[in-house]
């Protein structure tokens, strides 16, 4: 079981901004006073920090997992302030976090590429083989194929690794427009050597909209966290989503994630990491796939 998409964090990984966004969410929505604002962005905090990935390394396990990729988030530019721990921070926590595993986890860097040495960076992270990928977050304000984006690209093709994009949803202060696949199709054109990850495929919105983009291009890879969400309400679509993605792209280009993220409370998500994988495995058998055809992809990705 290789899980493609998780987080493990000390809650100062993220701004200031994404913070008062949500308690000020709460709070139009009338669950809370404008006086408890500056308790709920304490309690939204606490409850994401897990500065050593204990919680989110126990979690895995105990739900099955093998191998796990951590992701960083920088979303460090969505306000003025540049609060959020700087990708280079980020990158000492990845690495430690990577030695302290024995081999558990890989480690996906994150940049916003607005930031002027955000190319140094990612050249200082792509020395280090516990860095499989580079991580960019779009909806935190810029498009995947705006100029700025190109230099980092050019670094990830000669590292061989791949770049690895949030898509789908998101919303305020983030910017949905930028969660679209459409872009990526610019994106495959500009670096056709350019091995893509699309993270979330677009749920829930766009599924169709990113196989198409994957379809006709080689190394475009689908990443399927996000679509659980759906498997209460809706198990069906999850279900057509798979089929689709595999009778389309085949097993090499579809990847396995929980987007799990403990945080300071372990134990609660572990059932349904394990019934995300076991349906994620039934309907790959029903596609007449087995467990070593789904974790193909995964293994290229890492191993590269
Ligand atoms: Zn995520």
């Amino acid at each position: 079981v290789i899980d493609f998409h998780t987080h493990g964090m000390p809650s100062d990984m993220l701004p200031d901004e994404f913070y008062l966004a949500r308690a000020r969410a709460l709070l139009s929505s009338g669950r809370t006073r404008e006086k408890d604002v500056g308790r709920i962005i304490e309690k939204i905090r606490r409850n994401g920090d897990d500065p050593k990935v204990e919680n989110l390394t126990s979690d895995l396990k105990a739900a099955g997992v093998d191998h796990a990729v951590l992701l960083g988030i920088d979303w460090g530019l969505l306000g003025d302030s540049g609060t959020g721990m700087h990708p280079s921070e980020q990158l000492a926590f990845g690495l430690e976090a990577v030695r302290d595993s024995a081999g558990f986890f890989s480690f996906v860097l994150a940049v916003d590429p607005r930031r002027p040495e955000a190319p140094q960076v990612v050249a200082e992270g792509l020395t280090h083989p516990e860095v499989i990928g580079v991580k960019l977050y779009p909806p935190a304000g810029f498009a995947p194929h705006s100029s700025e984006c190109l230099p980092i690209y050019d670094l990830v093709i000669e590292s061989g690794r791949f770049a690895m994009f949030h898509t789908g949803r998101q919303s305020y202060p983030f910017l949905l427009e930028h969660g679209r696949l459409e872009p990526y199709s610019a994106v495959q054109r500009l670096r056709p050597d350019l091995k893509i990850v699309l993270a979330h495929a677009g749920a829930p919105f766009w599924g169709e909209e990113a196989i198409e983009v994957a379809k006709g291009h080689p190394s475009t890879y689908l990443e399927v966290s996000g679509w659980h969400a759906m498997l209460d309400t809706d198990e069906e679509r999850v279900r057509r989503m798979l089929i689709a993605a595999w009778a389309t792209l085949g097993p090499d280009r579809v990847l396995f994630g929980s987007d799990h993220l403990s945080g300071a409370r372990a134990g609660v998500r572990v059932p349904a990491i394990r019934a995300w994988w076991d349906m994620f495995v039934a309907t790959a058998a029903d596609a007449g796939l087995s467990v070593d055809d789904v974790d193909r992809a995964a293994q290229g990705l890492i191993r590269s």
